[in-house]
């Protein structure tokens, strides 16, 4: 079965336009509010290529239907490291499937989920090159947790990079121009994904 993406919703529902609309008025997950809430966070991937599928309703690249895509995916090289968007705990570690191996990381009310990465993930533990870390271990915020890789569902090696608050999905993208409000980071630019491939 093809997979695409939305594998990654357990059944939850998007948050109501309005309510993403106030996210970057909304706490960061220090509990601060305003520009200063996202100043901490980090950009999470490395080597960025470009962002080659937005949030939301979309075409699917393969069987052309339209369904929801519940994150964003971020091109970037192979083995490019993954940066741990805020600081958290591993809750799950995720193997097989579209998402191939995955991380959830839980940061107060927000839980951000990374996919496609290389290395090898069971059980509890995920493992890539020098990283190897445990379901309930603390990681910094910035600290590599992953590389870039071509597990699960993709034709290309990109991060799939999803998020949500108090259960709900956020778009991403909104979060990224968030944090480049508060400080100089690349702001997501949608409508002309580079032609890196199709991804899923
Ligand atoms: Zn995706």
């Amino acid at each position: 079965m093809l997979w695409d993406c939305s594998d990654l919703a357990h059944g939850r529902r998007p948050l109501a336009l309005a309510l993403v609309l106030a996210l970057v008025g909304a706490p960061g997950p220090a509990g601060a509010s305003g520009r200063e809430a996202w100043l901490r966070a980090t950009f999470p991937v490395e080597g960025f290529v470009g962002y080659t599928s937005a949030f939301g309703l979309r075409f699917h690249p393969v069987d052309g239907g339209v369904r929801p895509h519940y994150g964003l995916d971020i091109a970037a090289p192979l083995g490019s490291p993954v940066r741990n968007w805020w600081s958290g705990v591993l809750v799950e570690v995720l193997a097989g499937g579209g998402c191939g191996n995955g991380l959830v990381i839980r940061s107060g009310d927000y839980e951000h989920t990374y996919c496609h990465l290389a290395g090898s993930a069971g059980g509890s533990t995920y493992k890539s090159g020098s990283v190897q870390i445990e379901v309930g271990q603390r990681l910094r915020t910035g600290q590599t947790i992953a590389h870039v890789g071509m597990t699960g569902s993709t034709t290309g090696p990109h991060l799939h990079w999803g998020l949500r608050y108090r259960g709900a999905w956020l778009d991403p993208a909104r979060v990224l121009r968030a944090m480049a409000a508060s400080r100089r980071v690349q702001a997501p630019r949608m409508g002309s994904p580079p032609k890196v491939g199709s991804f899923q």
